[in-house]
């Protein structure tokens, strides 16, 4: 792992402050002298100065559930601690209900993997779990899974469909770009990227999460997920998405074994994109999520794991250096909900929502459950001792309204 910064060396960063307090763009070398940099007071007064232009004292979280439909796939990237190997024997016992417990599956993989279970959700479970959500004032569900061997394609428009129909307000937010070029490949005939989001937004697909990019660099990929596609093949299909008016985000994992100025780079593609989604596509990225690294139960898991410092010099360097995608969010699941909170005053404006379930990653253990939720008056409380005014947000960052039992958005407070 290599952490340029955690060395203290005397980089003057004040040089940085007029640049800054006026909106100009960051240089990629501007960005290794922050990383450089030691005096972390003045990198979060400038993240915090970014942040306020854009969004004053707002911080914004939202009513969701995530439901991650299996965790079978085909991929072994270094980095996951979700994923289980899928064989004949799977096929029979990972058919399992994923319920708030999930019963452990006795398939083939178990002994390499004794800490985790293979499971997959029928269409039902996962509407039913939207049903769910939904009665309890979700706004958004929010679905990825594995890379599915067997799964066909029908099972994923009809798992849109079917929550559209049961839930018609509610926001799907789903599919990375991976799982999406996943699906180009196994549709009957194969479909291109554009055939799939469309099939998928006929269903009723409202937006796409942002995982799956890691870091856009060909060292790291060749080392930690050389199977999986690229930056090439993860820009496109949000590229495609933008041009068919369909909003995404995007994500940077980082504290694996990718340098600063690996994550500066990563960070300045997106950047680029936005660019030109922004000046010529119907869409662009809402949000960008610097995913912090959680080692535990993955092939890295000799690797410390980015310390707290890192974590808020990495979302606060986010903020700075990403001058044109709105939000800048810290997962109180990746980052905790107390880093979360204290990012609120290091350029992040957004901690995510109730989530409910969780099974990608689980921090401490997880005591063994994918239960991971934070209600509203947890999510409003940390946001107020942040000296933030706390906003639900739809998918789109459009204001919710709750009132007579029920919600609505407010207009043109969007994105
Ligand atoms: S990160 Fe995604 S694609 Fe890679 S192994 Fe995990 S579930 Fe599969």
């Amino acid at each position: 792992m290599v952490e340029s910064h955690i060395k203290h060396e005397t980089v003057d960063i004040g040089g940085l402050a007029e640049r800054v307090a006026s909106g100009g763009r960051l240089t990629f070398d501007e960005g290794l002298a922050l990383y450089a940099s030691s005096d972390i007071h003045t990198l979060g007064a400038f993240a915090n100065t970014a942040r306020e232009r854009l969004h004053g004292r707002r911080a914004y979280f939202n009513v969701n559930r995530h439901v991650n439909y299996s965790n079978f796939c085909v991929l072994r990237c270094k980095f996951c601690s979700f994923y289980m190997p899928f064989d004949k024997s799977s096929e029979k016992a990972g058919r399992l209900s994923a319920g708030v417990d999930l019963p452990v599956a006795e398939s083939a993989g178990e002994g390499a993997f004794p800490s985790r279970r293979g499971y997959e959700m029928t269409v039902e479970e996962v509407v039913a779990r939207a049903v769910e959500a939904y009665a309890d004032g979700a706004t958004e569900i929010h679905i990825v899974g594995g890379l599915h061997p067997t799964l066909p394609f029908s099972y994923y428009t009809d798992m849109c469909r079917g929550i559209r129909e049961a839930c018609p307000k509610i926001h799907i937010k789903a599919f990375t770009a991976i799982e999406l070029i996943h699906f180009t490949r196994i549709a009957k005939p194969r479909m291109t990227i554009a055939e799939v989001l469309t099939a998928l937004r006929d269903a009723g697909l409202g937006s796409l999460p942002g995982g799956g990019a890691e870091i856009f660099d060909d060292r790291v990929h060749d080392e930690t997920f050389k199977n999986k596609v690229g930056e090439a093949e993860w820009f496109e299909v949000h590229r495609t998405a933008h041009e068919l008016g369909i909003f995404t985000n995007a994500t940077m994992l980082y504290g694996h074994i990718e340098s600063t100025a690996e994550r500066l780079r990563h960070l300045i593609k997106l950047r680029e994109h936005q660019d030109e989604s922004l000046a010529t596509r119907k869409a662009h990225f809402n949000c960008l999520i610097p995913l912090s690294f959680i080692p535990d139960g993955s092939e890295l898991s000799h690797l410390p794991g980015p310390t707290g410092l890192s974590d808020l010099k990495t979302l606060a360097i986010t903020r700075l250096m990403v001058d044109n995608i709105a939000h800048v969010k810290a997962f109180w699941i990746m980052q905790t909900p107390k880093l979360a909170q204290v990012s609120l005053n290091w350029g992040v404006d957004d901690i995510d929502g109730t989530v409910v379930y969780y099974d990608i990653t689980k921090r401490e253990g997880g005591g063994g459950t994918t239960h991971q939720e934070m209600g509203v008056e947890a999510l409003s409380r940390l946001i107020r001792e942040a000296g933030c005014e706390p906003v639900e947000r739809d998918t789109l960052y459009r204001r919710v309204v709750r009132e007579n039992g029920g919600w609505r958005t407010e207009e043109n407070t969007g994105l």
